[in-house]
């Protein structure tokens, strides 16, 4: 897609460092390597985000998650790794061609963080929650 800058990095108009590369998708070193190692993973083919892709899409790109994720563990030595899909510019997406981040962690010298807040649980509120978001999925 024009103005894709992840599109031109398919292309080779823009350069990255690539670490793994098949029909489907490619996977690169982040710009901005948040960890060292910190890794994108991405479909050949533009689509937005997760939200707008269909299950064949989906699973060409997520099914090569953890071959790339065990590889980037061993080359880096990290003692562990996040992987993490941003959504839509609320969720912090910058880049509208979809990606998944593989960011290794290392137990001692890292500043990544990803904060969870805790909030005590309204069982019946989560039930009702669940029955509703449930209607949603398409069958
Ligand atoms: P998002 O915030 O959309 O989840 O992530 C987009 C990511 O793309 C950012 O981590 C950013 O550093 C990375 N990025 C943006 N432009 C380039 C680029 O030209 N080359 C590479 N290798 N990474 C990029
Ligand atoms: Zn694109």
């Amino acid at each position: 897609m024009d103005n894709c800058i992840f599109c031109k990095i398919i292309a080779g108009d823009i350069p990255s460092s690539k670490i793994y590369e098949d029909e489907d998708v490619l996977a690169f070193l982040d710009i901005s390597q948040a960890t060292v190692g910190h890794t994108l993973l991405i479909p050949k083919e533009h689509v937005r985000n997760a939200l707008s892709m269909d299950e064949k899409s989906a699973a060409k790109l997520f099914a090569r998650i953890p071959k790339i994720a065990r590889a980037l563990k061993k080359a880096t030595k990290a003692d562990g790794l996040n992987i993490i899909n941003n959504n839509e510019e609320a969720a912090g997406q910058t880049v509208f061609h979809a990606h998944v981040h593989l960011v290794p962690r290392f137990a001692d010298s890292d500043e990544f963080a990803i904060h969870f807040v805790e909030h005590e649980p309204d069982f019946p509120a989560l039930a009702q929650l669940a029955e509703k978001i449930h209607e949603e999925i398409e069958v």
